[in-house]
């Protein structure tokens, strides 16, 4: 049984539709990525897993249980997080700050655990624990990514789903962003990452999928996919 399975997806803004039957599937430890130029519906398809969008037709399965429709509050609970495209970091709350604000959801759990969900995050971006007590706003983009990642890492997820994370970054610091990506895919995590940066994407994933116009076009192994002139055409790489 896949992680997350998504069938027959369809959603709309308003009367536009955006997702026009969609389906896909991510695993445990696995990385997923979606490819498609800008419009394509990637997006979308993300804000409607995380419940953002309601879907008007498929289904969402995450975990052999439906969760189309729920709300994201509950959707998260069940143990997807979200990374959106402009990171929403809070500016005048240090790194640490903004790291304990994921840890919202696991008020339950006990100091100890707290403690160590706290510490695998800084052992994955280890400049965040240099920079622990800066404030967020002082941070670097490529920084304020790691924080954004840690922070819904921190949560404890079983699937995280990661839009954009190599936006407007440098070379270097993406290749740093891409291998802690990894090493959670590595942990179990199941990984589905939109991405503009597509032959940096298909050297981590181990599956992909094109969108175009709101449907899958193709889906496949990276580096088959890609070698397909029609499909590098289709995203211009
Ligand atoms: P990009 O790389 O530009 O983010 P994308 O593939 O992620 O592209 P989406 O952001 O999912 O694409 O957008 C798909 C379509 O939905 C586009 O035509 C876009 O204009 C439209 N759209 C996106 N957000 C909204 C919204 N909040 N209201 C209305 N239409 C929207």
């Amino acid at each position: 049984m896949p992680l997350l399975e998504v069938a027959n997806l369809h959603a709309h803004y308003n009367y536009a539709p955006v997702l026009q039957g969609v389906s896909f599937a991510v695993d445990a430890g696995e990385i997923v990525s979606v490819f498609g130029r800008n419009g394509a519906g990637k997006t979308t398809a993300l804000r409607t897993i995380m419940g953002w969008l309601r879907p008007s037709r498929g289904s969402i399965t995450f975990e052999g249980r439906s969760i189309g429709g729920l709300s994201p509050d509950r959707i998260f609970r069940r143990g997807i997080a979200f990374v959106p495209e402009d990171r929403r970091i809070f500016p005048t709350l240090s790194v640490e700050e903004n790291l304990s604000l994921g840890l919202f959801s696991r008020w339950r759990s006990s100091s100890a655990e707290r403690r160590r969900q706290f510490d695998r995050v800084i052992h994955l971006f280890p400049r965040l624990g240099e920079r622990r007590r800066q404030l967020g706003k002082t941070l670097s983009g490529g920084e304020q990514q790691m924080l954004a990642i840690g922070r819904a890492l921190i949560g404890n997820p079983r699937l995280l789903l990661v839009d954009e994370p190599s936006e407007g970054l440098a070379p270097m610091i993406v290749n740093e962003i891409f291998e802690s990506l990894s090493r959670m895919g590595n942990e179990g995590i199941g990984l589905l990452l939109v991405e503009q940066n597509v032959h940096r994407a298909a050297t981590i994933s181990n599956a992909c999928y094109v969108m175009e116009k709101g449907r899958i076009v193709t889906h496949g192994i990276p580096s088959v996919v890609l070698r397909d002139e029609a499909v590098r055409r289709r995203l211009s790489v």
